[in-house]
């Protein structure tokens, strides 16, 4: 008896002794978030993190406990005061959302439930699918089709492109691998197409080749003779053409390809017509701009990112399948330990039969908060707003003669460069770097870079809830005067 209670005694949990303590501490972390969001305009885009904080993150194993308001500390200190800055109104590097506060709240109550959505019959995993019916609905596909929501639009796009290989195969690929496909399968896509399709291509064992990069027109879209004369020339050497990805927005430079055209062609040459919509697939929803993307709904499979222009919390991506059935038969098992059952917690759908993962996070309810918060209205205005801003910064750049612009501006994505009398691409390059890092350093503005054309270009990807128009002419003013300042310390020559 007396060993038992000895034991008992001894029994852990991670709960707090005293939740009081907890509460207090927990109401401080939200008044803190709220000044740290409504604050973020004063603060610099980034910064470089001294020496002392990098330190802090080669500290050892901790063995021993830790008071949570001094673990918190730490967290304030060292990784709140050094962010990437993509919540920033002036971030616009690479291509990513700004979050949002409700769904931050989002995911603290999906945390706090701990649910699993690998299946089971609870609520979260209706949460899940009705997210998945809402995707659907604002791209424009039936109520029949089925979707998941996955980290993100790499992972969106191995489900779709998973999909479209084994409808396409010609055996069960599932069962005897792709040695066993007959013909070797051809996937087509523009040579803008983003590099998680090489990934996704080498994850399913078919190779990078397997993608066929076809050229594109001088804005950037996929040149759709070139690509009808690379399928017939597959066929004629003994490919079997599989699967056509259109882009709905691409990473360069944000051009759309004709999804009408593409749609027709696949139908014709019977191919899946998968489209990354990661960047531009809720343009559907956005009523200034919804025809850019028109024929999308057309599609066998969508990549879509609600991490993106839905601004969710990383991290949250969404594949959707017009097939329900093509999509399921490509994922489900249902081994032994995993059996449903007539009623109670095992009697719902198991949502690990659409994609790769088991276990699988709520990610739908920060999703599902915001989207309840504003509405998709609002949504759709802050894409078109996007838009016009970038248009907006289309003509700043276009208006000054020591600027140019490198590429059309479809949606929100710009590319420009500084010009320098009479300097080389390289120089140009190493010019446009130098005025990039600056930007950067000083914490004015988050740019990143690219090639388009075989031309170096400073971009601005505006995906961006807290952007104004003044800090696009901010941006512009900032670069005109580090771009003087360079050439003022090395003069060309
Ligand atoms: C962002 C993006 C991806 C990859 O999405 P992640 O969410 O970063 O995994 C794929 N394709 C395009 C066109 C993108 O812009």
């Amino acid at each position: 008896m007396d060993s038992l209670r000895e034991l008992m005694a001894t029994e852990e949990t991670l709960d707090p002794p005293d939740w009081v303590d907890v509460q207090a501490l927990s109401h401080r972390i939200i008044d803190d978030a709220i000044g740290y969001l409504k604050d973020v305009r004063e603060r610099p885009v980034w910064r470089e993190m001294p020496a002392e904080v990098r330190a802090f993150f080669s500290a050892p194993l901790p063995r021993e406990p830790a008071p949570i308001a001094d673990v918190y500390g730490d967290v304030a200190r060292n990784v709140m005061a050094y962010p990437m800055g993509n919540i920033h109104p002036r971030f616009w590097s690479w291509y990513m959302g700004s979050s949002n506060f409700t769904g931050a709240l989002g995911d603290f109550l999906a945390a706090i439930q701990g649910s699993n959505l690998g299946g089971g019959n609870h609520a979260a995993g209706l949460m899940d699918s009705q997210v998945v019916d809402w995707c659907k609905e604002m791209v424009g596909f039936p109520a029949s089709a089925s979707g998941t929501l996955v980290s993100g639009g790499s992972m969106a796009n191995i489900i779709g492109l998973t999909v479209a290989r084994n409808a396409k195969a010609g055996v069960d690929v599932r069962e005897r691998g792709v040695g066993a496909i007959p013909k070797p399968l051809r996937f087509y896509a523009s040579d803008q197409v983003h590099s998680c399709h090489r990934k996704a291509m080498e994850a399913l064992g078919l190779g990078n080749r397997a993608v066929r990069r076809i050229a594109t027109d001088a804005g950037l879209r996929i040149d759709a003779d070139a690509l009808k004369a690379a399928i017939a020339e597959d066929h004629a050497a003994g490919f079997k053409p599989a699967c056509v990805i259109g882009t709905a927005g691409t990473v360069n430079t944000g051009a759309i390809d004709d999804l009408q055209a593409l749609a027709a062609l696949a139908a014709e040459e019977d191919l899946w017509f998968h489209v990354d919509g990661c960047i531009g697939a809720l343009i559907a929803i956005a009523p200034e701009n919804r025809s850019l993307v028109a024929g999308i709904e057309q599609a066998h499979s969508i990549a879509l990112d609600p991490h993106k222009w839905l601004h969710a919390p990383f991290e949250a991506g969404c594949a959707l399948v017009r097939d329900a059935s093509a999509h399921r038969s490509a994922f489900a098992v249902t081994p032994e330990y995993l059996e449903s059952t007539p009623r109670g917690l095992a009697s719902g759908q198991w949502l690990h039969d659409y994609g790769l993962q088991t276990s699988r996070g709520f990610r739908a309810l920060k999703i599902w908060m915001a989207l309840k918060e504003h509405g998709i209205e609002k949504f759709g205005r802050l894409i078109d707003q996007n838009i016009a801003q970038a248009r907006h910064l289309t003509g700043l750049i276009e208006a000054e003669p020591t600027l140019e612009l490198m590429a059309p501006t479809t949606i929100n994505i710009v590319c420009f460069r500084h010009r320098l009398e009479g300097a080389s691409e390289d120089r140009l390059k190493a010019f446009n770097t130098e005025i990039m890092l600056r930007l950067q350093e000083q914490g004015i503005a988050a740019l990143s870079d690219t090639t388009v054309h075989g031309r170096h270009c400073l971009r601005v990807a505006i995906t961006n809830h807290r952007t104004r128009r003044d800090d696009l002419d901010l941006l512009v003013r900032q670069a005109l005067r580090i771009g003087k300042e360079i050439e003022a310390a090395a003069p060309p020559g």
